[in-house]
């Protein structure tokens, strides 16, 4: 098994591509928690893997919350007295329909943002007294590009996420912590998502997409894995785009 005798914390796990994570990394071996705000689906998806034979806890996190954050690696050090990897996966969409509203600038980069940063420091004060571990941070091609259905706040963020990857992989590269991401491009819609949710905008999004068709939450759950493997043991501060070759044309 890929992550045998692993632990690891994926935050947003109780849906689409972090629920894909956690039931893929359980079969690979991993002792799995589950962070969310959802928690009666985040309980489902973590008895589900528990009836299936694998190892999952649920903890509810708000990845916004620095105080949720020091009480969740609490409770995993007194549990598991160690954390391999981290999926910063949690995340609010970007395609809402008022792309100049501020209050929403402000929603999209505490969320999407400040969250990655807490999990990455968190992680990475955890990971320093074990020797190292494997960081995995969901940017987006919404990082590397613009899009007309996005908020800029979600580019920012995503790009924001992007570089703060490489910055934390050249810092702590010497405690043996890598830190890569993930670029997802056209997926099923996020939940907080309303224009790519549009069958029309939709279509025009995946009309410049070569392989011709949407990813898989599994598609993006195979990337992460690798990354969070030993196989990718001399990958840091590296990227891996899932979209289908959308940024490639
Ligand atoms: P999703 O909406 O299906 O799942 C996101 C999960 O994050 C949900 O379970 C939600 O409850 C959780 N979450 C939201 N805010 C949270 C918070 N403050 N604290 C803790 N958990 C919170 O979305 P998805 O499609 O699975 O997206 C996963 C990641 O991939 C996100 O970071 C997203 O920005 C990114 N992404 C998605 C797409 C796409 O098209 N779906 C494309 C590129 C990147």
């Amino acid at each position: 098994m890929r992550l045998a005798s692993k632990v690891a914390l994926i935050t947003g796990a109780a849906h689409g591509m972090g629920e894909a994570m956690a039931r893929l990394f359980a079969r690979e071996g991993a002792k799995v928690i589950l962070a969310d705000i959802l928690e009666a689906e985040g309980r489902q998806v973590t008895a589900a893997i528990n009836g299936a034979g694998g190892h999952a806890l649920y903890l509810s996190l708000d990845v916004q919350d620095e105080a949720q954050w020091v009480a969740v690696m609490g409770e995993i050090q007194q549990r598991y007295g160690r954390l391999d990897i981290v999926v910063n996966n949690a995340g609010i969409s970007g395609a809402v329909p008022d792309r100049l509203d501020v209050a929403y600038f402000d929603k999209l980069t505490a969320v999407n943002l400040r969250g990655t940063f807490l999990g990455v420091k968190y992680a990475i004060e955890s990971m320093k007294k074990t020797g190292g571990g494997s960081i995995v941070n969901f940017s987006s091609i919404s990082g590397l590009i613009g899009q007309e259905f996005v908020h800029m706040g979600y580019n920012a963020a995503k790009a924001g996420i992007h570089v703060l990857t490489k910055s934390a992989a050249v810092q702590f590269g010497r405690d043996g912590i890598r830190v890569n991401s993930v670029h997802p491009g056209m997926m099923p819609p996020m939940r907080t998502s309303v224009t790519a949710a549009d069958p029309a905008v939709r279509a025009r999004a995946l009309a410049a997409v070569p392989l011709g068709r949407a990813g898989t939450a599994e598609e993006a759950a195979y990337a992460a894995l690798f990354l969070a493997s030993d196989e990718a043991s001399y990958i840091t501060g590296a990227e891996i785009i899932v979209d289908g070759g959308y940024t490639a044309a």
